[in-house]
């Protein structure tokens, strides 16, 4: 068998013929497997979707019940088998329930990495590596100018910010499924006990965080907070809240933003940010060719973001790779990014 006899790339996502089913189909299928439930990679609409039990809850909180046609949960680990393909679930570390998905058959194995990250996160599963034939990575920031390094220390920039302007308020930035539960979760990591503030776009998510068993310390929403309290506190709001009206509810709001794209100062700038913290959910140019290297695959097919880098990567260690091209996969750490929750209060 060869790799294209059990996957086979469509401009709508990775499709197993014998198996039937597809993987984060960027279009209304029969079954879909998905790897987390990023509005791009979990769509509503099919008839049948197999995914992690936190990420069909995810799915279930975004899109309401009934989603899909039926649902089955896999556990990380777990095996399950279509027509004689063996599929398991495995951590991706890139937000809770976030899977890699193997596909095997005849001794040959292909694992769809969906996002991923090899660092620590203390709100999901670390990245599980599964050595395999042949690897289809994310190239989100597949450029060697991005190095994310230490979250931690950005944490600490915020800190000292918030320390130094008690009278401001800092509004963070963040994407509203992961990244905020993370930064929340990094903040506290440090020991900051006071309560933070989350506007509502983020309660529903974030409070399923929790309800996982997630520390994220004591959260409050911000209706119904008079704008003399918020001096001093900490905000966490989608991207776009920072450019909005919203933020006249603050005293002094001083803006941050907790991307990947942060590395890029004029990125920054544009989007207004004063204070910008590089912490991303996607591994970091290191982290992927580290990745691709261990996996031990003689093939590397390249999904969504900077695909030519990585393939040329490829190449000069001798390694088989093409860029896959499927069009609607996105880029949830896009400081532009509208994020799926748009701007409710
Ligand atoms: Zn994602
Ligand atoms: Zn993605």
């Amino acid at each position: 068998m060869r790799p294209e006899d059990i996957l086979v790339p469509t401009p709508s996502g990775v499709c197993c013929k014998i198996g039937g089913f597809h993987i984060d189909p960027t279009r209304p299928v029969e079954r879909a497997l998905i790897t987390h439930a990023h509005s791009d990679h979990a769509r509503a609409g099919h008839g049948a979707v197999l995914a992690t039990p936190e990420t069909l809850d995810l799915m279930r909180l975004r899109y309401g019940e009934n989603f899909a046609g039926t649902t089955q949960a896999v556990g990380y680990g777990e095996n399950v088998t279509f027509n004689g393909i063996r599929v398991t679930f495995h951590p991706a570390g890139h937000v809770l329930g976030s899977a890699q998905i193997a596909v095997e058959a005849d001794g040959l194995r292909i694992v769809a990495s969906g996002d991923y990250k090899n660092v620590a996160d203390p709100t999901c599963t670390s990245f599980e590596l599964v050595p395999c034939d042949v690897f289809i990575t994310e190239a989100t920031f597949a450029l060697p100018v991005f190095r994310h390094g230490d979250p931690d220390g950005e944490i600490e920039k915020l800190l000292h910010s918030v320390a130094l302007f008690p009278e401001r308020a800092h509004l963070v930035g963040a994407y509203s499924l992961g990244k905020a539960q993370r930064v929340i979760a990094l903040i506290r990591k440090v020991g900051y006990v006071a309560p933070i503030y989350l506007h509502g776009a983020m309660e529903k998510i974030t409070s399923y965080y929790a309800s996982r068993g997630v520390d994220l310390g004591e959260l409050r929403l911000v209706r119904g907070a008079t704008k003399q309290s918020l001096a001093g506190t900490i905000t966490l709001c989608p991207p776009p809240a920072l450019n909005d009206l919203w933020t006249r509810r603050f005293p002094e709001p001083l803006a941050a933003f907790a991307s990947g794209w942060m590395r890029v100062r004029a990125r920054a700038r544009q989007n207004g940010v004063e204070l910008p913290l590089v912490i991303s959910d996607h591994a970091d140019w290191d982290g992927l060719t580290a990745t691709v290297a261990a996996t031990g695959a003689g093939e590397i097919w390249v999904t969504h973001g900077q695909e030519d880098a990585l393939v040329h990567w490829c190449a000069t260690r001798g390694l088989k790779a093409r860029p896959l091209d499927i069009v609607g996969y996105g880029d949830e750490d896009e400081p532009d990014s509208a994020g799926e929750d748009g701007d409710a209060t």
